[in-house]
């Protein structure tokens, strides 16, 4: 089962899809550099690892103080107090300023690091400084080619960067590398050949490494996202589930609350629905409840939070609504849904609901569910396919037909 799992993690044509349940467009990773090819995606993720890719850039800036610090040491032994020990000093210093600029910026705004802009230039700067170490201290550049390799690598390996930034350092620090020592030393094309497969290597490996370890992390990202929206979303309707409702209802609440405003409760359930399914099979009861979810969606607002909590049992939050406002949001869905067609192998099913409503002024969470499941349960009693409201007094009474009017006072 878990390698069959594993398996599902196939290449295709056209990038990396992930699994056959989770083959969705959204977590398409582009094969040359291991990003989502969705922008969205991708801005997802880079919030999602920006607390990461900070703290780990952060490391590295301090590492990368730390040497320059030792390499300003190593230039004193070569040149001692000379002009270019001075100009090497100076490039030095102005490139370690640079570093605790980013490192401030930074700690402030995490997404610097994963956006990968500013540490790229700031590489740049510090792969041209790289170059005119080499130019003006030929005499110890030996030593310095043989860290070039260890460099190209940490481009990739040891900076949190993007890939596609990573590669363009080191094929241009390569680039240069090559005529540049080619010119200082005489040589001839033959070295020059062996220099840059001694170059070329570090680069390839750089490269498949962190291409390997960018889709890793989008496919976790991708798994981690698909395996929270399977425990928030009922795959039937594709509502919020029971589970998630508690989620979203708690910080309503604590909202509301906080901010002083009403919030109200839509408990639905609809009528004989164990009929439909005798009568016309479970794919019917099935499609029945998607078409009530369809509806339900298109008749609250985009802010309120409707869930499945059961079979055929819904729960709609109204955030910032008073019972006179729940009262014609409930009104507004029965009148819809005696109205909708909701038809299954031809046949036209009659699908009704009732509803129960209640705001909740100072009452807990339980208090409120009780409060609108009472309302339910009356109208039930009353003869279904209706709508029944606790006023702020906590007496049940009906929607009145029509719309609610002044009979319903707000609680
Ligand atoms: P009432 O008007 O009193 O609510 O009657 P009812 O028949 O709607 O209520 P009852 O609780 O007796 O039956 C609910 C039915 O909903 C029973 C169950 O088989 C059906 N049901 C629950 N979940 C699903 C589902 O996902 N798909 C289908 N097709 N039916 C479901
Ligand atoms: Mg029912
Ligand atoms: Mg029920």
């Amino acid at each position: 089962m878990a390698s069959h799992f594993l398996n599902s993690f196939l290449p295709t044509e056209e990038g990396w899809l992930i699994g056959e349940g989770l083959a969705d467009p959204r977590w398409r990773i582009r094969r040359w550099d291991g990003e989502f090819v969705d922008r969205g995606a991708e801005d997802d993720y880079l919030g999602h690892a920006q607390k990461f890719m900070a703290r780990q850039l952060l490391m590295v800036l301090w590492t990368w103080l730390a040497m320059v610090a030792l390499f300003a040491v190593l230039d004193y032994a070569a040149l001692g107090w000379s002009s270019s020990f001075a100009v090497l000093l100076l490039v030095r210093l102005a490139g370690a300023v640079c570093f605790l600029a980013l490192a401030a910026a930074v700690r402030r705004r995490p997404m610097i690091a994963a956006r990968g802009r500013a540490i790229s230039i700031l590489l740049a700067l510090s792969v041209a400084a790289y170059l005119l170490v080499i130019a003006m201290r030929p005499q110890i550049s030996l030593w310095v080619y043989g860290m070039t390799p260890l460099l190209l690598f940490m481009l990739f390996s040891f900076v949190p960067n993007r890939l596609r930034y990573s590669l363009a350092l080191a094929i241009t620090l390569a680039v240069c590398m090559l005529p540049m020592v080619g010119w200082i030393h005489g040589w001839a094309a033959r070295e020059q050949g062996i220099l840059a497969l001694l170059l070329a290597w570090p680069i390839a490996l750089g490269y498949y490494t962190m291409r390997r370890v960018q889709r890793l992390q989008r496919m976790q990202f991708a798994l981690r996202e698909t395996l929270r929206r399977q425990a928030a979303i009922d795959p039937l309707t594709g509502l919020y589930n029971r589970r998630e409702f508690h989620h979203r209802a708690a910080q309503e609440v604590a909202r509301a609350r906080r901010e002083g405003s009403n919030l109200s409760m839509l408990m639905f359930d609809l009528d004989h629905f164990k009929r439909i399914n005798d009568r016309y099979g479970h794919a019917a009861g099935d499609a029945v409840l998607q078409a009530v979810a369809d509806l339900a969606r298109s008749v609250f607002r985009y802010c309120d939070v409707v869930c499945r909590v059961g079979g055929e049992e819904f729960i709609v939050l109204l955030p910032a609504s008073n019972l006179d406002a729940a009262a014609r949001a409930a009104e507004r869905f029965l009148q819809r849904l005696r109205a909708s067609d909701i038809v299954f192998g031809g046949q036209r099913l009659p699908v009704r609901a009732t509803l129960g409503a209640a705001t909740l002024g100072t009452r807990s969470l339980d208090g409120l569910m009780r409060l609108a499941d009472s309302a339910l349960y009356a109208g039930k009693q009353a003869g279904r396919d209706r709508a029944m409201l606790v006023d702020a007094d906590g007496a049940v009474r009906p929607l009145p037909e029509g719309g609610p009017g002044d009979q319903v006072m707000a609680a």
